[in-house]
């Protein structure tokens, strides 16, 4: 496939088998999805008068009837806008007037929070639960019709099928031809690191992260001697949010490879491992917050269905694999997939007994990316020296929407783009990430790694979330500071413990001065990443 419509038709082939299930029990086969697909985009062409490279916004959380919107914006040669749905309006109006769609497809919260904007700037406004199913239920795309009574009689070809009031195909608006450079979307990153920018990726970037876990997948088999990692299809609970680009990888895995897609509106670890026992879930793709979560819910005991453990989007602290080895042996295995919305989903991936025995590993790039380490002048540093990850490669995006300063900023001369974080290549030519450039700690004039002192604490069985940041000190600069929750049932941990067992595998300077216990989850954002603004903030407001 060049393009995202034809990368969606090649799933033709998986016919009546399960894609999409939702959290309510809705099941769109592939065959349904599609119908409703290619329906609403005519309908979006047709009675909305959109126009190829006009912007469709889709808000909403992980509901089967998102992907019908998206792909429907896809046939219709729309630019497709996923917008965060933990966004408050204010949030979402700066991406709204940021991106000036033509079309807001939205699910009914969404359609609450952006009614206002829809109609002060006179954009049409869809619940896209309700278009979905519409348009699911007509038979074909001709004029009038209100669904066949046979409804596959016309193959979702747009011609007489019978359907009360159907006037044929030839009323229907043909759908666009799409090419490889055309956008095909705009996703807004999170904004950790200050406004939100809409990173623009063409039909080719987007196909080409489509065929990144292809590439992962084999290179697993090759690793496994060949033997596929199931014998069906993937069973597939996806947990990252569908705005996500980490969601983008899963979604394309599961759909070029005729799987289902189980989803939950909101996470929830008790729910999650009731939904893997009732659909026999084979693979588990989130975060790794949700990830731990899930394990220490199950305790050990459940998870009888999973084969695969898929986690990404953020760093998955070591002890994750461990306490995964440790409850199942090698039944499941273990995936970290590295990426950024800038390169549309993962492109570094690590899985099986190499992650096992590396687990502070981001793996290895997919064919379709190059990586370096550049240090402060963007030449590459020799293996096993720390400098700034560059990539390039055909699934990166083209630039940002409407911000060329921010696009010349983001990327070399050369095309490298600078991701802002500091990796290693290990021996064994396999990439470590040790921290984001922002939140390294520089204290007394020493480079204190968080990453690396996050994965001494959650080497402590009672830890179930560390993050560490720098706060301010009068001579140093920066002090090492964390920031824990304990897992349930630890009782008696304290502190000064946590701080012991640190000093046990760091150096000195390296050991958080503070460690402040909470009972609250650490605030994260969509993607999983610890809000580390927020913590700093915190710590300053309580004195450090
Ligand atoms: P913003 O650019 O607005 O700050 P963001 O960087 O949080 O947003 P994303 O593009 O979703 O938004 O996140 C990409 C970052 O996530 C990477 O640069 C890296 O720091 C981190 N990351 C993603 N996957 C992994 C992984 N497997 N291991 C370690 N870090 C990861």
């Amino acid at each position: 496939p060049r393009t995202l419509p034809e990368f969606a038709d090649a799933a033709r082939a998986h016919g009546d088998a399960p894609f999409l299930v939702g959290e309510d029990g809705t099941v769109y086969t592939y065959r349904l999805f599609l119908r409703a697909a290619r329906a609403l985009a005519r309908r979006l062409a047709g009675a909305y008068g959109l126009r190829p490279g006009d912007r469709a916004v889709i808000a909403g959380r992980n509901h089967p009837e998102w992907q019908v919107a998206f792909w429907a914006a896809q046939f219709a040669g729309l630019v497709a806008v996923p917008l965060n749905a933990w966004w408050t309006a204010g949030e979402c109006a700066y991406a709204l007037d940021d991106c000036a769609p033509g079309v807001l497809l939205a699910d009914d919260e969404r359609v609450r929070l952006l009614g206002g904007w829809a109609s002060r700037n006179g954009v049409p406004c869809l619940d896209f639960r309700a278009a979905a199913r519409e348009a699911a239920a007509h038979a074909c795309e001709g004029a009038g019709c209100a669904g066949g009574t046979v409804p596959d009689a016309c193959g979702g070809v747009p011609d007489a099928c019978g359907g009360a009031g159907c006037e044929g195909g030839s009323a229907a608006p043909a759908l666009p031809v799409v090419r490889p450079d055309d956008d095909a979307t705009i996703l807004y990153t999170s904004g950790t690191t200050g406004r939100p920018k809409g990173a623009v990726a063409t039909h080719s970037a987007q196909v080409a992260a489509a065929m990144n876990p292809r590439y992962q997948a084999a290179a697993a088999a090759l690793d496994r001697g060949g033997a596929p990692a199931t014998a069906r299809p993937p069973v597939s609970l996806t947990t990252f949010p569908f705005f996500h680009a980490a969601a983008f990888t899963s979604v394309y895995a599961v759909m070029a490879a005729g799987g289902t897609l189980v989803l939950m509106r909101r996470w929830d670890a008790a729910k999650a491992l009731d939904l893997v026992d009732r659909h026999r879930v084979t693979h588990y793709a989130g975060v790794p917050a949700t990830a731990l979560q899930l394990l220490d819910a199950a305790a050990g005991r459940r998870l009888a269905t999973l084969t695969n453990l898929n986690t990404g989007g953020a760093p998955a602290p070591p002890a994750l694999v461990r306490r995964l080895t440790d409850a199942y042996g090698d039944r499941i295995e273990p995936r970290n997939g590295y990426g950024l919305t800038e390169t549309c989903g993962g492109v570094l991936a690590h899985y099986g007994e190499a992650y096992r025995r590396r687990p502070d590993s981001v793996g290895r790039p997919t064919p379709v990316t190059e990586t370096r380490v550049a240090g402060p002048d963007g030449r590459p540093l020799p293996d096993g020296e720390t400098g700034e990850l560059l990539l390039r490669g055909q699934s990166l995006v083209r630039g940002y929407w409407r911000n060329p300063e921010a696009t010349a900023a983001a990327f070399t001369a050369d095309g490298w783009f600078r991701t802002g974080d500091l990796a290693v290549v290990r021996e064994d030519g396999r990439i470590s990430v040790v921290d984001r450039v922002k939140d390294v700690v520089i204290r007394g004039g020493e480079n204190v790694y968080c990453a690396e002192v996050e994965a001494a604490l959650y080497g402590h069985p009672a830890v179930a979330e560390a993050a560490v940041v720098g706060v301010p000190h009068p001579v140093l600069g920066e002090e090492v500071a964390a920031v824990v929750r304990l897992r349930e049932a630890s009782g008696t941990v304290t502190a000064g413990e946590l701080r012991a067992h640190a000093a046990r595998g760091l150096a000195a300077y390296k050991v958080p001065a503070h460690v402040v216990l909470q009972d609250l989850p650490l605030p994260r954002n969509a993607g999983g990443k610890v809000l580390k603004d927020r913590l700093r903030d915190a710590l300053a407001a309580a004195g450090g």
